[in-house]
């Protein structure tokens, strides 16, 4: 079987997976955070699937679970190494019906192979070449000013949703001073949504995740894009904001309904849905996730 699930993925809706690597881990960087066993990196996928069989199997399972909403390339490790890409997306166009199809990949090898995919993440965890050794151990002959400026010009010819996954680790790219670089390469790629995480499985090697306390004040480095918090275990203590403070926050970026729900108290929700009956906050869906904005008066 090619195919997994469904899966429901809070970030993305109710998911059927594609593995296009299921025999064994093929990725061109062994992330320290990997869910999955460290492995020397690679740019080949051995024995991948047939575009066929996979088509095969999938149409077996949406027979099976009509519902889903999307349909996510994977892999067991870089999806965009698998050769007939292009061609299986083109497939996937043809039967996906209202399904949207999504891609995960660390970002290393944008092409147009992605264009007609419906939402693309792709991941940045470095601006700086130090911190990307350091966490995403890459291929040797990857640099990271290629990959940033492919990220740019792909995302300047993409038609459909971006979204970019920053991933925080304790005491490598949690310093201010690498998330301000990074935050100036968001503006750059301008995706239409940030997922802001941390490591929440045990990882390949041995490293911490920030607390999800911190991942709140660096999200607030982050400014005017809409960033999503990624987390587990939301913090006990909610934050109490007035009304103005509200409009102060979401001028600076606006905030997904994970952010409300895990960090604001009930006065600041019950302040929230005022402000939204008051027309000075909308409420939009960024692929499949809703983001509160404040409009402008
Ligand atoms: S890019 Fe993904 S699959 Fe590859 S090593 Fe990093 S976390 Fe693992």
């Amino acid at each position: 079987m090619y195919t997994f699930g469904p899966i429901n993925s809070r970030r993305f809706g109710l998911s059927l997976g594609i593995d296009l690597s299921p025999n064994i881990k093929s990725c061109n960087y062994d992330c320290v955070y990997c869910e999955l066993e460290g492995a020397k990196p690679t740019n080949i996928i051995p024995n991948p699937p047939l575009v066929e069989d996979i088509i095969k199997d999938l149409k077996d399972s949406l027979n099976l679970h009509p519902e889903v909403e999307v349909i996510t390339i994977t892999s067991n490790g870089e999806p965009t190494l698998y050769k007939d890409l292009k061609l299986l997306v083109s497939e996937l166009n043809k039967i996906k019906e209202d399904k949207k199809i999504l891609i995960l990949s660390n970002g290393s090898n944008v092409s147009d192979a992605l264009l007609d995919i419906d939402i693309v993440k792709l991941s940045l965890d470095c601006a700086t070449k130090k911190c990307f050794k350091k966490i995403d151990r890459p291929l040797k002959n990857l640099d990271l000013e290629n990959i940033i400026s492919n990220m740019i010009s792909f995302s300047q010819k993409f038609k459909n949703t971006l979204v970019i996954e920053v991933l925080l680790v304790e005491g490598v790219n949690d310093k201010e001073d690498e998330i301000k670089k990074i935050d100036k390469l968001l503006h750059d790629i301008k995706p239409h949504r940030v997922d802001l995480g941390t490591i929440d499985r045990p990882p390949a090697y041995q490293v911490r995740a920030v607390t999800q306390e911190r991942l709140f004040e660096l999200s607030k480095l982050f400014i005017d894009l809409p960033i999503s918090i990624i987390h587990k275990n939301p913090p006990k203590i909610k934050e109490k904001f007035s009304k103005e403070e509200i409009l102060t926050v979401l001028s600076r970026r606006p905030q997904s309904q994970f952010d409300i729900d895990s960090f604001f108290s009930k006065s600041s929700k019950d302040y929230l849905d005022e402000l939204i009956d008051e027309g000075r906050v909308e409420k939009v869906n960024i692929a499949g996730t809703i983001f509160f904005k404040k409009l402008s008066s």
